[in-house]
């Protein structure tokens, strides 16, 4: 089942649209039969979690933290994290380039663009964003690359809603690489389960889908 929910989604997304499958609260083996289809990029959205897989699992796994990292934990990720797709302050970023550093590593992130109307949810505003990107601070971090946003839409089946927010995140994420030119900035990571089309449409390059793969 899982094998062919994920050739569906791969399907559906098309080749140039990177598929994150989200591991959160499934099981080793869960994870394992999604890894034999040969899919490398997994997420996780806690730290403790994402310790214990990464130590059960293959290590050519290519993990993504999605959830909101506290600074005091980065340095427990940072030895073998492929990318923090939830950076949500400046302390943030600087503790990671530091840990990143002392690892001698170079931590690929994304900044999280506060897209939802929901208030629980993490992340800048696209006003904060631009700022911290103009004050050209992150671009003198030498162990981290900004890639580029990530964003979620607000939880809701009123689909033209998300539409609206995701073509807001994307027109942003545009005026932005435009605006920076940031090396490697190219990664505009939204969709999940219940909205993945609607961010490929509305020009997505990254899904993180859990559900849909694990439940179909
Ligand atoms: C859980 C989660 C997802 C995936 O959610 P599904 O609905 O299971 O696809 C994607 N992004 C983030 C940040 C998440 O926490």
């Amino acid at each position: 089942m899982i094998v062919e929910n994920i050739r569906r989604i791969q399907q559906e997304i098309g080749q140039s649209v990177q598929l994150v499958i989200v591991s959160k609260f499934r099981t080793i083996e869960e994870i394992r039969q999604a890894y034999e289809t040969g899919h490398r990029q997994f997420a996780e959205n806690r730290v403790q979690a994402l310790l214990e897989r990464a130590e059960a699992l293959p290590s050519d796994i290519e993990w993504h933290m999605i959830g909101h990292l506290q600074s005091n934990k980065v340095k427990h990720v940072v030895p073998f994290i492929k990318m923090i797709q939830s950076v949500d302050s400046v302390k943030l970023l600087k503790e990671i380039d530091m840990q990143a550093e002392k690892n001698n590593r170079m931590v690929d992130c994304l900044l999280q663009v506060h897209i939802a109307e929901e208030e629980s949810k993490f992340g800048f505003s696209m006003n904060e964003c631009h700022a911290i990107l103009a004050s050209g601070e992150p671009q003198q971090l030498g162990h981290v690359r900004i890639r580029g946003l990530m964003g979620m839409a607000t939880n809701t089946n009123d689909m033209e809603k998300v539409k609206q927010e995701m073509k807001g995140l994307k027109t942003f994420f545009d005026s932005v690489r435009t605006e920076f030119n940031l090396p490697g900035f190219d990664i505009l990571s939204m969709g999940m389960s219940s909205d993945y089309r609607v961010a490929v449409a509305c020009g997505s390059n990254m899904v993180r889908v859990g559900s849909k793969v694990f439940e179909g």
